[in-house]
């Protein structure tokens, strides 16, 4: 029998904390399903990079592992949720954190697959603080799972690497706390919307990406 179907377009959130994989996740599945992936983490950073204004107010907030508020994450996300490459799908990573962000991106567009890597708290500050970075062109290594050539320096550019100023452990502790706090009522949101599928991310990530994509068919969305 042929169905006449029409696409859905895959419209996914990937929640969990820092040290789940998610990054790593997000941007494979980004990749593959051709969909813009925005991340709030990313663009704050940036801008912190390039010294705007919103960049020094990123820094003095999110480097206390605090959030940014409400108007200014919701602000940025919806004009990037309304670019013409969001139209077919997207995969907004370190949003929403709050039921006032949630229902920001269901006025946008209706999220319809959200994923949820979850770990234990030591090893993600085990994994966390493994974690460093070029002082120089920002490149990201791992000292276990991706590291530099030689020892504390860039691969790229032969400059020093240092660790981020919120991959600190109390940043880290601070972080996780308002993680729970705040992400909890988002998971209860979104299994009562029948879209919240929880994973483990303490797996290695082809395993637990096999799952997503096993999901994400099971759903129709790819
Ligand atoms: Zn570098």
């Amino acid at each position: 029998m042929i169905k006449n179907r029409i696409k859905i377009y895959p419209k996914i959130i990937i929640m969990g904390p820092q040290g789940s994989g998610k990054g790593t996740q997000a941007e494979l599945i980004a990749k593959k399903l051709s969909v813009p992936k925005i991340a709030t983490g990313e663009i704050y950073r940036e801008n912190i990079r390039r010294k705007t204004k919103l960049g020094a107010m990123a820094a003095r907030i999110i480097n206390k592992g605090n959030l940014m508020p409400n108007e200014i994450t919701n602000g940025i996300m919806t004009k990037e949720l309304k670019k013409p490459d969001a139209k077919k799908g997207y995969l907004v990573d370190g949003y929403p954190r709050n039921i006032e962000q949630a229902e920001c991106l269901e006025k946008i567009a209706m999220p319809n697959f959200v994923i949820f890597l979850g770990a234990r708290m030591p090893i993600i500050i085990q994994r966390i603080s493994k974690r460093r970075e070029c002082g120089n062109c920002k490149a990201i290594y791992h000292l276990i799972n991706r590291p530099p050539k030689k020892s504390e320096i860039c691969d790229k550019c032969g400059n020093e690497l240092v660790q981020r100023e919120d991959d600190k452990s109390a940043a880290i502790k601070r972080r996780l706390q308002i993680f729970q706090t705040q992400t909890k009522p988002l998971i209860a949101r979104y299994k009562k919307m029948g879209i919240f599928h929880s994973y483990d991310g303490e797996k290695p990530i082809l395993f637990v990406q096999k799952q997503i994509f096993r999901d994400l068919k099971k759903e129709e969305l790819i």
